[in-house]
């Protein structure tokens, strides 16, 4: 039975809590290390007093606006090119015989960029969203839709992490991790001097033994998660991608859409190095399809494919073994790797 709607409104108030905590927990840090450090305990005139100002300002900017866009990134959904039409809709949901239904999605699964199968080597199909399922695209129960390159679903930001935000998600670790050692490694002396009564005990004691000891644990915790993410970009992994290796034709391979450490680092970040510290979008691709090193199909399927997709996909070019089949618009990017390309 589906909950009620007081039930669900309650339920995503809850969601909230984490994000309101790590609010709260920035703001208590601003405070300590503003006040109570660079106008208490350091005299505010000082040089040494601005110059920390002024980095830990620059820090927390950056820290939050990736933080910000992680959180209010709106998940990207599949498009309507991968919902049943509506004569194989009907068809489905008369059918009874799950192989039956099968052939039904594979006919129309035919026409699209889609290499990755279930585990059982059937059309991944979410009966949710009544849609075939691109590659890297999974279901989530808490946003209650079909997110394209799902990595996970993190409570700490309250929104899915996948192909909108991913690039925003490794940024806000990053930066995190940068705000944790700014302030270490700026309160550490003040830290020492306090902890040896080396300055006298005021109230500001409190607030910087408690501010070190809080950003060495988040520096620890984030750290941690940022080596991780960064290896799975390095490799071209999603974090469920990690656990289940995707299967395609051939059966499962882990590595599946690595194409090389450079390349995998160009399709999170994109190909603009100006743009990789920064959060704006600039990953590559539209989320639907990507570059895999596993698919041969051969030219006739090709032609079959651009000739069916007619609106849709309006130009290809060849270039190191690869078909790229694009739209119109550079953002609905559709890539094929295909190895005998040339003679196309
Ligand atoms: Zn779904
Ligand atoms: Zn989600």
């Amino acid at each position: 039975m589906a909950p009620s709607p007081a039930l669900r409104c309650c339920k995503r108030a809850l969601n909230w809590i984490p994000v309101l905590f790590i609010n709260l927990v920035v703001a208590w840090s601003y405070y300590a290390y503003v006040v109570e450090l660079c106008v208490y305990t350091i005299p505010i005139n000082a040089e040494r007093s601005k110059c920390y100002l002024v980095i830990f300002h620059a820090f927390l900017a950056i820290f939050i606006w990736s933080y910000w866009k992680t959180i209010w990134s709106k998940p990207a959904s599949p498009s309507i090119a991968f919902a049943l039409p509506r004569a194989e809709k009907e068809l489905y949901e008369k059918e009874q015989r799950a192989e039956m239904q099968q052939e039904i999605l594979k006919r129309v699964a035919k026409n699209l960029p889609i290499y990755t199968r279930t585990a059982g080597g059937a059309i991944r199909y979410c009966d949710f969203c009544q849609l075939i399922k691109p590659d890297r695209c999974h279901h989530c129960s808490t946003c209650e839709m079909c997110v394209l390159k799902m990595d996970h679903h993190c409570p700490w930001v309250n929104n899915c992490v996948g192909f909108s935000n991913y690039k925003f998600f490794v940024l806000f670790l990053a930066y995190a991790t940068l705000y944790c050692v700014v302030i270490c490694a700026t309160v550490v002396q003040y830290f020492i001097k306090f902890w040896t009564k080396e300055l006298p005990d005021t109230h500001a004691k409190f607030h910087i033994l408690f501010l070190f000891f809080v950003a060495a644990l988040f520096f620890i915790s984030i750290v941690s998660l940022f080596s991780y993410h960064l290896w799975l970009v390095g490799k071209n992994r999603t974090t469920i991608e990690a656990f289940r290796a995707p299967v395609f034709a051939n059966g499962p391979d882990k590595n599946g859409f690595s194409l090389g450490f450079k390349r995998n680092l160009v399709e999170v970040f994109g190909d603009q190095a100006k743009n990789w510290i920064f959060p704006v979008f600039s990953s590559q691709g539209d989320g639907h399809s990507f570059v895999t090193r596993l698919v041969h199909i051969d030219p006739e399927q090709v032609n079959s494919i651009l000739q069916q997709n007619g609106k849709m996909w309006d130009r290809t070019w060849h270039h190191n073994n690869t078909v790229v089949m694009t739209t119109n618009t550079p953002q609905r990017l559709c890539r094929l790797q295909q190895s005998e390309a040339q003679g196309i």
